[in-house]
């Protein structure tokens, strides 16, 4: 079996590829805007430097695949506001062209990443996939129209399509100490360099965090069973954290007390999030998650390992 990862050398991409690896051929495309082939140190991925926007690279990385696990993207809800073009262009053109990539590969099944962000300001919780999106971002948009699209071309082409929306993930190779870091990585570096963390607004927005490791088992299990769906599908467990629960779980991990500095809440962020599973659990009845505590110890570890000026 052949599989493509797109944004292979990314923080999940390169767990997709390590799960992949296992059971089939794989080569990957990532243009490296965030995503750095450290991550993909020792594996025998084929890796197609260039953006999934060039239909050459994109047509190399996926010529007789079997399946496309599309994650490359510009994520982050900031980083969209502040240049809501750039965000279109990877997310929702971007999925377009790899939608048009699996029909020319002959109709490989196409797993796309979306996001809890398209929920936005629905206040309705837990989060089933049956509501209605409402985005509250450019970013929360271009995820909603990477769903959208996966599901017309299953509709138009006959398109084998599987969009997930990932919730929080966390866990090893998610990078830290830059502008756009996401809340994990952010605290961890923050706390193991014994610097306050800031965090933005109150601290008492929740999350459902899921760990990479279940991420990338849950999507091997997909290409594996070729499972497909007419619907976007949580891949989360319903487990709903606050940031403030969070720092105190980091500081029972670390045995140490985290200081904290508060800002102003960020434009776009979702007040809460928590995902119904059900739908998850009807395809995947054997993935169970690995649970927060035993995840952030890993990433802990990892940090403490691969990350400079990270303290023990
Ligand atoms: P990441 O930044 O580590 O991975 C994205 C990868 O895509 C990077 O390696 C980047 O270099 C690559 N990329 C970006 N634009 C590209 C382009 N035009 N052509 C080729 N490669 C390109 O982020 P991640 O957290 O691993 O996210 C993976 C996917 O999951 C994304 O689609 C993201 O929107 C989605 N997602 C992530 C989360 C999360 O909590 N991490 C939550 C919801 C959705």
């Amino acid at each position: 079996m052949r599989v493509c990862v797109t944004g292979a050398a990314g923080f999940i991409g390169s767990h997709v590829v390590d799960a992949v690896s296992s059971f089939a051929e794989v080569s990957g495309v990532d243009d490296l805007s965030s995503g750095s082939l450290d991550n993909l140190d020792g594996s025998s991925c084929r890796l197609v430097e260039g953006s999934i926007l060039d239909p050459d690279a994109l047509a190399d990385a996926t010529d007789g695949v079997d399946a496309i696990v599309h994650l490359a993207a510009r994520p982050s809800v900031p980083r969209s506001i502040a240049d809501p073009a750039a965000s279109h262009a990877a997310n929702a053109t971007g999925t377009m062209m790899v939608l048009e990539a699996a029909r020319a590969a002959g109709g490989a099944q196409v797993i796309v990443a979306s996001s809890s962000s398209v929920y936005g300001a629905n206040p309705e919780l837990p989060k089933h996939e049956g509501l209605v999106p409402q985005p509250m971002s450019p970013y929360a948009a271009s995820k909603l129209a990477t769903e959208q699209y996966a599901l017309a071309w299953g509709h138009s082409y006959g398109l084998p399509v599987l969009p997930f929306r990932f919730f929080n993930v966390f866990g090893p190779r998610q990078a830290p100490g830059h502008a756009y870091a996401a809340v994990v990585p952010a605290f961890l570096h923050a706390a193991l360099r014994g610097e306050p963390v800031t965090v933005h607004g109150d601290g008492t927005q929740s999350r459902d965090f899921t760990y990479v490791g279940t991420v990338a088992r849950t999507i091997a299990d997909a290409v594996q069973r070729r499972v497909t769906t007419d619907g976007p599908v949580n891949l989360a467990f319903g487990s709903r954290v606050t940031l403030l629960e969070l720092l105190d779980r980091l500081e029972a991990l670390l045995g140490r007390p985290i200081e904290r500095t508060h800002t102003e809440r960020r434009p776009g962020d979702v007040p809460h999030s928590q995902a119904d599973s059900v739908r998850l659990a009807r395809l995947f009845p054997d993935v169970a998650p690995v649970q927060l505590d035993e995840g952030l110890a890993e990433t802990a570890a990892w940090m403490r390992k691969h990350v400079a000026a990270v303290v023990g």
